[in-house]
């Protein structure tokens, strides 16, 4: 068993597992969700709230801190902690992801990606070993290796030739690292093929790598596609490091991973629905911006103790959605990362007490009203 991740309990029904991932920001319980902060920040959040919902560890976008305000920059300023109020865990990807988003700005080869910068237009290379020295710069706690994210309806020849550089390009960000206090997660891509995931795992392993991260999944490929290469390809992954499923975040999915061996998962999903006036419960999704909430004295979740649903009525959020207050996002926010925290700590219940009766209610969430 490594220092940095020990396996506490195992479920005895599924393949989920509570564990413990220590880093140099403090210690994670998972399986766990990583909010994401793109810019420095969690939209329209405080740390402050966000301590208090019980967040363990955040997500920062390397391309967008890279991009703006510089790497350098939050290096001279103390490090990305401390640029943003936020003494925690925290995680950056690879900027990798953003850049392959660009579609006809980037051209990809063995050296790296170049593209445009989509806020000037200006040129920039990133390499595997670029995005080591960006997020040694910014100094999170865990980096992740440069992977392309692969279209969910690439050719064959494409996901094998492309997941193959994917693998060299892990080598190289392992040779870059100098971090002591940071730790690396490599990608594991493939995309729908079994035999690729496979491959590549299998070149990856031997690697030193702290964690695995499974990446190009949740893309467009539907449901079942990404809970058959979801399972299978965690299956595959040494059990006693960290697994993370990058990017997949409706509740259902979230759960369906976990069960399936996953202890890491970040997404936008709960941060920009809450922006659009979608918010989750336990009883399902409910859309704030419907008439039939203008007079509903009601909260929005009677069973959700978040300050949002201890204070305000859904008339209330209505009206703030309506009028497009700026405290319509805060509080949705609030409540939909408060709900996504609940989430996991229900996950985490189910596994340490072995309750099939949790695990049921939990298998009952759906996408709902
Ligand atoms: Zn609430």
């Amino acid at each position: 068993m490594s220092k940095f991740f020990t396996i506490t309990k195992k479920d005895l029904d599924t393949h989920a597992r509570l564990g413990r991932l220590v880093t140099a920001h403090g210690e994670v319980e998972t399986p766990c969700f990583m909010p994401v902060g793109t810019q420095g920040t969690v939209k329209a959040m405080l740390p402050r709230d966000l301590i208090e919902m019980g967040c363990q560890i955040l997500l920062g976008n390397t391309y967008h801190l890279y991009l703006r305000p510089g790497h350098e920059s939050i290096r001279r300023l103390g490090g990305l902690h401390r640029f943003m109020g936020w003494d925690g865990p925290i995680l950056t990807d690879s900027g990798g992801y953003q850049v392959f988003s660009l579609g006809k700005m980037r051209k990809i080869s063995d050296k790296g990606v170049r593209f445009q910068s989509h806020l000037d237009g200006s040129s920039h290379l990133l390499t595997p070993e670029t995005v080591v020295e960006v997020q040694e710069a910014l100094g999170s706690d865990i980096a992740m290796a440069l992977d392309e994210c692969i279209p969910h309806d690439a050719t064959r020849d494409y996901v094998h030739a492309s997941t193959a550089r994917t693998i060299r390009w892990a080598e190289r960000c392992l040779r870059a690292r100098g971090a002591q206090n940071q730790l690396m997660f490599g990608i594991v891509q493939g995309g729908l093929f079994e035999d690729l995931r496979r491959g590549c795992v299998a070149a990856m392993t031997p690697m030193a790598f702290e964690g695995f991260a499974v990446g190009g999944l949740g893309v467009g490929e539907g449901e079942e596609r990404l809970h058959a290469i979801g399972s299978f390809t965690v299956g595959l992954l040494p059990e006693e490091r960290p697994r993370y499923l990058m990017g997949v975040g409706r509740p259902q999915d979230i759960i369906h991973a976990v069960r399936a061996g996953y202890d890491m998962f970040d997404c936008v999903i709960p941060t920009r629905n809450a922006r659009n006036g979608t918010l989750f419960t336990f009883q399902g999704k409910l859309n704030i911006k419907r008439a039939q909430f203008v007079d509903d004295p009601r909260p929005l979740d009677e069973t959700c103790h978040c300050y949002c649903c201890r204070n305000f009525s859904r008339a209330y959020l209505r009206h703030l959605y309506m009028a497009g207050e700026i405290l319509s996002s805060q509080l949705n926010s609030l409540h939909n990362l408060y709900f996504y925290h609940r989430l996991m700590d229900k996950c985490r219940q189910a596994i340490r007490d072995g309750q099939a009766e949790l695990w049921r209610e939990l298998g009952k969430i759906t996408d709902g009203a």
